[in-house]
């Protein structure tokens, strides 16, 4: 007779006998045998906890060669990403990529307030001469919103250092025209070039001082360093930063037509380190010409192409040169081109596709569209994306282009397809969005997204460190401690999935309740 106790020997070999419970990935994502499916009609399996969700490690790549600390990337839409989301996304440790319904200039605008935002060595600071007066420094106080400047015999870098002048040097006076020579302070504590940025950073936080300017031998100005960026390390940990510079990441959408080769120069010229282009159906021979010649034009710049949903798409954007896909073709909140088309594809489906063949030629991929709460984001994870692209989610909240309003009793904020005829008729000269959605030539436009509003969702600085702990605790409850161990693990089949029917989606969710409140984080 069989004994009916259990220990864990036994529990592995009944283990074995039953095999696995629940389905793989590929079992799940089997589109010829099913039909396509989305975030909500599966679940992931739970694993075996040994780990605080706190020691969850996120990194991901974003590109071939960018990498970062938590995979969240905001949308290039003009209702959700400009320079203030841009550097906070960054500042969190995702990504802001810039929308492109402004001209060239306006675009490239951002990308520099993004860029100078935050730096480890300044090595382009704004300088002025002795000659320079106190309203010269209260102008650039005005547009760029600093006045720690140091002085040089010839105003430029590279000339001899004299002096430095600070808010504190001006506050008071009233004399705007009085010359820098008579307010600025000569005894200042530099460093020489050649210090590491850690040297000079201790030699700043022991000086006490706002700014720490670094000279070579002959006393000329060659860089500057800020006492605020140090603060602003310490309080963004996982900030997302380019190598040398420490200056933030930032992102930017482009079209695929010749003109925005001349907008792709503006932006690399600002400092963009990856451009993403924008087309809601990316296999297409401008695209391809357009990696071409961006890969070839500036090698150092990464390049996402999409959007792609099959891998015939992918296979054309990855050979031409593709460093990142984006994915979705009808899956965002404000998108009717499923219903105008006819052409998409369910977006879990679409990501575990493309993700599943892009991964053997090295190309990270986003899933883009479609996330309206944190369980999306560790699905879509799940299904192989190594970042997430959103839009609506973060369309309410504070860092979002956009002045709240009530409507209702409720704290609203405008959200608008790029497709919708309102962002298609913003502004016709070379911005972007008519073009994503090929209706320039046309005499008539169709739309491809609507106009509408979500709900305020507060300061991204406390919404992306929910989603971000969300996303934590859900890869604890699959028993993963990381996103690539997670990943590695559906590839495997140690990872288990179930689908759901539409009773099971309602059971998932608040149900049988006569009212509630849904608070989502304290
Ligand atoms: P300030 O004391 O008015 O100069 O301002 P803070 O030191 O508080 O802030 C300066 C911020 O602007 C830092 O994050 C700098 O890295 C950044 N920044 C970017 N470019 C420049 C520049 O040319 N000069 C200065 N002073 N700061 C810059
Ligand atoms: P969400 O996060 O709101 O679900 O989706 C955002 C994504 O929808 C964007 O990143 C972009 O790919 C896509 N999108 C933005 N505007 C439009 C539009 O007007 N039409 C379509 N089809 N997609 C759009």
């Amino acid at each position: 007779m069989t004994s009916n106790v259990l220990d864990y020997t036994k529990a592995n070999e009944y283990l074995a006998e039953f095999g696995r419970d629940g389905l793989s990935a590929e079992e799940l994502l089997d589109s010829r045998a099913h039909a396509g499916i989305t975030y909500n009609d599966f679940l992931i399996l739970p694993g075996f906890i040994n780990f605080p969700a706190s020691q969850v490690t996120l990194e991901s790549r974003l590109t071939k060669k960018i990498t970062l600390k938590v995979p969240f990337v905001s949308s290039p839409m003009d209702t959700v990403t400009e320079a203030d989301m841009a550097i906070n996304m960054a500042l969190l440790g995702g990504i802001g990529i810039l929308h492109h319904n402004c001209s060239a200039e306006e675009q490239a605008a951002m990308v520099r307030q993004v860029k100078k935002f935050e730096n480890g060595f300044i090595t382009d600071p704004i300088v002025l001469s002795a000659d320079h007066t106190v309203d010269d420094v209260r102008a650039v106080k005005e547009r760029l919103g600093f006045c720690g400047i140091p002085i040089t015999e010839n105003g430029a870098m590279n000339s001899k250092l004299l002096g430095i002048v600070t808010a504190r040097d001006i506050q008071f006076l009233e004399d705007g025209s009085l010359k820098l020579a008579e307010v600025m302070t000569t005894e200042l504590v530099t460093a020489k070039k050649g210090v590491t940025l850690e040297e000079a950073n201790q030699i700043l936080r022991n000086s006490k001082k706002g700014k720490l300017p670094i000279i070579d031998d002959e006393g000329h100005l060659v860089a500057l360093l800020a006492r605020s960026d140090l603060l602003k390390n310490q309080n963004f940990p996982l900030a997302s930063k380019s190598g040398a510079s420490k200056q933030l990441l930032c992102g930017a959408a482009v079209g695929t037509r010749d003109e925005d080769r001349v907008r792709v120069a503006k932006l690399v010229e600002a400092g963009v380190d990856v451009v993403v282009l924008d087309s809601s159906q990316g296999n297409s021979v401008f695209q391809i010409e357009m990696i071409h010649y961006c890969k070839k034009t500036f090698p150092e710049l990464e390049v996402i192409a999409g959007n792609v949903v099959t891998w015939e798409q992918a296979a054309n954007l990855i050979a031409a040169g593709a460093d990142g896909l984006r994915i979705g073709m009808g899956s965002g909140s404000i998108c009717i081109t499923q219903e105008v088309m006819a052409v998409g594809r369910p977006q879990a489906t679409a990501v575990y596709q493309v993700a599943r063949f892009a991964e053997r030629f090295g190309v990270p991929v986003i899933a883009d569209g479609g996330i309206s709460n944190v369980g999306h984001i560790t699905k879509a994870l799940a299904m192989g994306a190594s970042a997430v692209m959103m839009g609506s989610l973060l369309a309410g909240t504070s860092e979002a282009p956009g002045e709240y309003f009530y409507h209702e009793g409720k704290r609203l904020k405008r959200y608008r397809g790029m497709g919708s005829l309102d962002a298609m008729e913003r502004n016709k000269g070379d911005s972007g969005s008519q073009k994503r959605y090929y209706s320039e030539d046309s005499a008539v436009k169709v739309a491809q997204g609507v106009t509408g509003a979500v709900v305020d969702k507060g300061s991204i600085r406390k919404f992306v460190p929910y989603l971000i702990t969300g996303l934590q605790h859900g890869l604890q409850d699959i028993g993963r401690s990381s996103l690539s161990e997670m990943q590695r693990c559906v590839r495997t089949g140690q990872v288990r999935f179930e689908r759901r029917t539409p009773a099971a989606q309602a059971e998932g969710g608040v149900h049988g309740l006569y009212s509630y409140e849904k608070r989502l984080f304290s």
